[in-house]
């Protein structure tokens, strides 16, 4: 039935763009490079959105809602800002039937119209630390666009934070990391490389930007999430300055942070097959449907029966029962796994004579035979089975898609297509040598190491032959 979606293997960028418009997670748009998100892909963001806001709340963050449009000249107060979003703005000239004295730029991020509130909110160190997050949608005119991965207009949230000490805001930071971390590791099932951003590749403001980059199945790496210690450029671009405790005044500190729509893509990319999506269990919108099979003469006899299993099961799992009845169950099958639901039963007469269903896990494709007994630990078992088995196998294919060569023409070779995956590799720090790589190899520095797990041990630079200062991850990035 799933044979109207394209192999992986004969187009990786064919079969990701048919899972997205045969699971009706989303559609094209009239308007170039945004796209429409259908119920089915909206649910996942709702997922997304509630786990992520949870552990935000937790961790005593709170959301606010700011404005879509900004002044342009917001942007412009601060220089590296406004340099790296300048070509991405989309920019409103005109209201009400008139040119307006001063244009709005529609928002790329809200750095620059949160920090102007700030300025009216921030005083003392009483009014520190401020947590907030805003979810929220953003412009960037992106010239090359694809679905979730990479659009005009995307969803995300935003997290902007303030703080007395350069200390504390770095901590921030940091915090935020280990949430998105976690996040796609136990809900996402992705296994990442997580690392500083070099100077060329860093947010457009931020004194560090920490990036999660999880490798896709064609060898690309997708930027999945960071987190920017801004340090006081904000504060400075809107002097917002605040009364120590020693009743000095000083400049803020500040962090932002965010994970965007782009995650549904990943899931898309790291997990599914060529039936269709694979949905991870704890971030699945529905864990179970139950398809109810049985010729006309026993039809209604099993929906009873698979009507009270639904209500059994609610009290627990995101279930969801199937009442179409005009489609063989071949073909809702197939339906099912292409819209990447973890476990089906299956009922049918002989199962309610043998008080038990049949459980299909969507990953293996194995069928089990479960008294009605059972089911309740057995399915959460295998939700937890499945969920553990998409993280260890994105996680073996990331290592062993990952590359040490040893010469700078053993590295040309993976990026020539010649392999599929990224590379680890020493690298003197410098500027001009990260261009003529990115040049050369279309490969960019995607992240610094951290020293602690990859370790130098007086290792040359591949390139100059210098030496080296870091060990960097290099791929072709999305
Ligand atoms: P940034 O503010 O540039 O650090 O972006 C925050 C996050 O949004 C990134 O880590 C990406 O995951 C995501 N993102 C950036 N640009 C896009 C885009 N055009 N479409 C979808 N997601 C994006």
């Amino acid at each position: 039935m799933a044979d109207f979606i394209t192999p992986k293997e004969k187009s990786y960028t064919d079969w990701y763009i048919d899972i997205i418009l045969k699971a009706k997670l989303a559609d094209y748009s009239p308007v170039r490079g945004c796209m429409v998100i259908r119920p089915q892909g909206y649910a996942l963001w709702e997922r997304i959105q509630s786990i992520l806001d949870a552990m935000f709340k937790e961790t005593g963050h709170e959301n606010a809602y700011f404005p879509l449009l900004i002044p342009e000249s917001f942007i412009q107060k601060e220089a590296e800002h406004v340099e790296g979003f300048a070509p991405e703005l989309a920019i409103v000239t005109h209201g009400g039937g008139e040119k307006l004295e001063e244009a709005f730029v529609i928002r790329p991020t809200s750095e620059t119209i949160i920090w102007s509130m700030y300025k009216q909110w921030i005083h003392s160190y009483r009014d520190l630390p401020l947590l907030i997050n805003q979810w929220a949608n953003v412009i960037r005119w992106e010239k090359r666009t694809r679905l979730f991965l990479r659009t005009s207009e995307f969803l995300w949230q935003e997290g902007h934070t303030a703080h007395e000490n350069k200390k504390e805001a770095k901590k921030e930071a940091k915090t935020i990391f280990s949430i998105y971390h976690t996040f796609a590791k136990n809900y996402l099932a992705l296994f990442s490389y997580r690392g500083e951003k070099t100077e060329a590749e860093k947010f457009a403001g931020a004194d560090i930007t920490y990036s999660m980059e999880v490798l896709m199945k064609d060898g690309k790496a997708l930027q999945a999430g960071t987190s920017h210690f801004l340090g006081q450029k904000f504060a400075k671009a809107f002097n917002v300055q605040f009364q120590t405790k020693t009743g000095n005044l000083s400049y803020v500190w500040a962090t932002s942070w965010g994970v965007s729509s782009r995650l549904i893509g990943a899931i898309i990319m790291a997990h599914s097959d060529n039936k269709g999506l694979i949905i991870p269990p704890k971030l699945a919108p529905i864990e179970i449907v139950i398809v109810p099979i049985g010729k006309q003469n026993v039809k209604q006899m099993i929906m009873k029966h698979a009507h009270q299993l639904f209500k059994k099961l609610s009290k627990k799992f995101r279930v969801k029962l199937d009442t179409e009845d005009q489609k063989s169950p071949g073909w809702r099958f197939s339906e099912w796994e292409l819209k990447g639901v973890p476990l089906r039963i299956e009922l049918g007469p002989r199962d309610i004579e043998q008080h038990s269903v049949t459980l299909a896990v969507r990953d293996t494709g194995e069928k089990h035979h479960v008294t009605l007994e059972e089911l309740p630990v057995t399915i959460n078992k295998m939700l937890n089975d499945m969920q553990e088995r998409l993280y260890q196998e994105h996680k073996k294919f990331s290592l062993e898609h990952t590359f040490y060569p040893n010469t700078y023409d053993a590295f040309k070779q993976i990026f020539n297509n010649e392999k599929l995956g990224c590379a680890i590799a020493p690298w003197n720090g410098s500027p001009k040598v990260e261009k003529m790589i990115k040049e050369q190899t279309k490969a960019s520095i995607r992240i610094i190491l951290s020293q602690k797990d990859y370790p130098l041990q007086g290792k040359k630079c591949l390139f100059s032959g210098q030496s080296a200062k870091h060990m960097v991850l290099f791929a072709k990035a999305y």
